[in-house]
């Protein structure tokens, strides 16, 4: 089929892929960015849990003392998150279990991790 380039079907046509490619480079470059996640104090979480934000995507509440705990890495995330590095330990001070991945000092009484 010949393309009549004032085809006014053809015309909408180049312009919706115009405006797709205009809008690509922003949607892969989201796509390719690490996901940053933000964690807010909320003193009536247990220390060492968090609990997500009911509307806000990568939020997340935690208890100021937890929050002191994490890991600085923790606030990037790459697209599977840390789920599958789950890595369980007690603390030796308070007994208590958390996930080393989360953490560099335990989340419960604060003492630094040592391996
Ligand atoms: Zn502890």
């Amino acid at each position: 089929m010949k393309r009549d380039p004032l085809d006014p079907n053809l015309i909408q046509q180049q312009l919706k892929i115009l405006k797709n490619a205009a809008g690509l480079p922003l949607v892969s470059e989201m796509a390719s960015e690490e996901i940053k996640v933000q964690i807010l104090p909320d003193n009536h979480i247990t220390p060492g849990k968090f609990k997500a934000h009911p509307s806000i995507p990568n939020t997340w509440f935690a208890h100021p003392q937890t929050i002191k705990a994490i890991r600085p890495d923790v606030f990037v995330l790459g697209e599977n998150g840390l789920e599958d590095f789950e890595t369980i330990c007690q603390c030796k001070n308070c007994q208590q279990s958390f996930d080393l991945q989360f953490f560099k000092l335990c989340p419960f009484c604060l003492l630094p991790v040592h391996f």
